[in-house]
């Protein structure tokens, strides 16, 4: 049996914070901190000390509790090395692409997937097949370009694509439901996207989380990751374009969906 336990709850108006426990040396880790009170009340519901905080990016709704969980919990804070405007405080450890650290006897390796923010970091257990996968990717979409550029969130989602099918993906809002509007638009007839946005509104009326999903699920039903189906490519009007051109063609659509 694992020795982790995870803890999943919403903040704000949709993000998702999650902890992860190890039962053997009681550490508990939070993804993310985009404020205190949800992530104080998950740890205290469950009686733990909160050890270390793993973030992805800068964003505000990422990283606004950090300080007070810090002052609260004296907990080491993990993040991007790669620096933005604005510095993530309390940082002690500064991560890049290919970093490994130990967690729990697990080893947790970090992919940068620039493209949403410059200094995004998606962090990977590759024993667990967990992957914590930020404002990156999301179930039926992918974040905003907001930094990077086009090619960059191309290559980065495809960075994630290349991981096992099996790999169980926390993504850091609840936005399914409307990635689906859009994902439908693009691919009518795709009838495992059809099911899992029946599944997703199920889930949505009786007040559940439809995070985490799937790398194989996504690849069946995410748009951003099926930028070789003739379907997709037809729509846009666009057979003969590269992967990238298409995955830009799709970004800048559902940005104006
Ligand atoms: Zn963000
Ligand atoms: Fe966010």
């Amino acid at each position: 049996m694992s020795r982790i336990e995870i803890v999943q709850f919403p903040y704000l108006s949709d993000n998702y914070g999650v902890l992860l426990h190890d039962s053997h040396t009681q550490q508990t880790v939070a993804i993310d901190a985009g404020e205190d009170t949800a992530y104080n009340q998950a740890l205290d519901s469950k009686g733990w000390r909160l050890s270390q905080i793993w973030v992805t990016h800068h964003h505000w709704d990422h990283t606004d509790g950090i300080n007070a969980l810090y002052e609260r919990w004296q907990c080491n804070v993990i993040g991007p090395a790669k620096h933005s405007a604005n510095p993530i405080s309390h940082l002690s450890t500064g991560l890049e692409e290919g970093d490994i650290f130990q967690f729990a006897d697990m080893p947790v390796e970090i992919l940068h997937t620039p493209g949403h923010t410059l200094d995004m970091i998606n962090y990977c257990l590759p024993s667990e097949n967990i992957l914590f996968a930020g404002d990156t990717l999301f179930s039926l979409g992918c974040g905003r370009v907001f930094e990077g550029t086009m090619d960059m969130m191309s290559q980065s989602v495809n960075k994630i694509s290349a991981l096992p099918d099996e790999t169980i993906i926390y993504c850091s809002h609840e936005y399914t439901q409307a990635n689906g509007k859009f994902a439908l638009s693009v691919e009518a007839d795709n009838q495992m996207l059809i099911s899992r946005i029946n599944e997703v509104e199920l889930l949505i009326k009786q007040g559940k989380p439809t995070i985490p999903t799937n790398l194989k699920l996504e690849k069946q039903t995410n748009p951003f990751l099926r930028t070789s189906s003739p379907a997709i490519r037809n729509k846009l009007g666009l057979k003969n374009a590269s992967e990238a051109e298409l995955f830009a063609a799709l970004r800048a659509a559902k940005d104006n969906f």
